[in-house]
């Protein structure tokens, strides 16, 4: 209920909520997203969603229906407009604009505000534009230096939406037409997820998974993806450990449903760790769920985000929310979150990973102090009342076009 995050948010917040929210009673709001597993646009959904409905809103979370060809061609797709050079072929777009199509046929109508998130069900806005009043395409990813090709050929698919958002006004294509919103997302302080574990708890979760927890942990929690570079990370903590013998770290990642690319990168890291003991790799088929994700992010020493690219990065938020010490790449929404030096370190190779992973090892107080400046950032800027504001600020303005 928004009334429990009172006391966390600060009752001037909750205030403002509570009356951007009265005149939008009974509006009738649905996300759609291309999985309920898996990854950050699903996490922040879990809890926004029954937020929304608190408010008063009739809201609902919708997943569309895909198959493993159109999860392959998203999956392209999402990594095409982050970078990678490989295209989609003519095959690739045709089976994502059908399974568009089937959607868009499936949904239904009269709604207020449909909220389309990422690219895979984009083009439904211009397939059935009658179907709701506003629309918004909620962009999670970093579109900052895309595919050329891709983005030229995805852009007419979502430019003509009435509102968009994006996590940093570097991601904002040229050429789009509605109201453009620069709007982070945020982490919610309550959920199992992120709320406060006693560091005994966290340390006893920990030791199930076979975590020595009287040694040194530096760990990454993130999908098993080549822009999360674990491979990296592996790299920056044998180099830790050379000075630091008794140093161990920690690779939790979830399989979300629409990556297939996922299980391949998952045993490429497995193979890179090459039989290290000191080396967890742990997936939710492990059962590390939201409980032991926190403990994770709560006991680690050291929490990396050694990302290559990342859209905003969740687990960034939620590492730093447990004022635990952070060391992550300077790209995409990293850098908005962590103040170099101040909130945690950034960095842009193995080298500066491994460098800085040591100087925190070696210096407890300096990590404390990073930690507690990172939490109040957190608190001010990345959790979830915020986020909800922000979007009742944009219906009221769809309302009013
Ligand atoms: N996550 C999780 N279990 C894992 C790995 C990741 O619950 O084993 C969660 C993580 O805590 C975060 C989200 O998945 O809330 C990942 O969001 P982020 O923005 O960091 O990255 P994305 O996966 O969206 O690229």
């Amino acid at each position: 209920m928004l009334s429990d995050y009172t006391h966390i948010c600060g009752r001037e917040l909750i205030a403002e909520i509570k009356e951007l929210a009265e005149p939008l009673r009974g509006r009738r709001v649905v996300h759609i997203s291309a999985t309920a597993f898996g990854g950050g646009v699903s996490e922040i959904l879990y809890t926004l969603v029954p937020l929304m409905r608190d408010v008063g809103l009739d809201c609902e979370w919708q997943v569309i229906y895909g198959r493993e060809e159109f999860f392959n061609a998203t999956k392209l797709l999402h990594n095409a407009l982050q970078g990678a050079p490989q295209d989609l072929d003519e095959e690739h777009w045709s089976t994502w604009l059908r399974y568009n199509e089937m959607n868009a046929r499936e949904l239904s109508g009269d709604w207020d505000v449909c909220l389309v998130h990422d690219p895979q069900p984009a083009g439904l806005f211009g397939l059935v534009p009658e179907k709701a009043k506003g629309w918004v395409w909620r962009c999670h990813i970093d579109l900052s230096t895309p595919n050329p090709d891709t983005i030229a050929r995805f852009l007419p698919y979502v430019e003509g939406y009435p509102a968009t958002l994006f996590h940093m006004q570097d991601y904002v294509p040229d050429g789009m037409s509605g109201h453009v919103h620069v709007v982070p997302p945020a982490i919610d302080p309550l959920t199992p997820k992120n709320m406060a574990l006693s560091p005994e708890d966290a340390s006893f979760v920990c030791d199930q998974f076979g975590i020595d927890v009287d040694r040194p942990l530096m760990c990454q929690v993130s999908r098993f993806d080549p822009w999360k570079d674990p491979l990296g990370v592996i790299d920056a903590y044998r180099a830790v450990k050379q000075h630091l013998p008794e140093v161990q770290l920690a690779l939790v990642g979830s399989m979300a449903s629409d990556d297939p690319e996922g299980w391949d990168f998952f045993n490429a890291t497995i193979a890179h760790a090459a039989g290290d003991f000191d080396i967890h790799i742990l997936n939710n088929f492990n059962n590390v769920g939201a409980i032991e994700v926190n403990a994770f992010q709560s006991h680690a020493d050291v929490v990396v985000q050694k990302s290559t690219r990342e859209g905003f990065g969740l687990t960034v938020t939620e590492a730093i929310w447990k004022a635990r010490p952070f060391i992550g790449g300077n790209v995409g929404g990293i850098p908005l979150q962590i103040e170099d030096g101040v909130t945690g370190f950034l960095v842009d190779s193995v080298e500066e990973c491994a460098q800085r992973s040591l100087e925190v090892l070696n210096d407890p107080a300096l990590g404390k102090f990073l930690g507690r400046r990172g939490k109040e950032y957190v608190r001010t800027h990345f959790l979830t009342p915020r986020y909800l504001r922000d979007y009742l600020r944009i219906f009221h303005e769809l309302n009013e076009r």
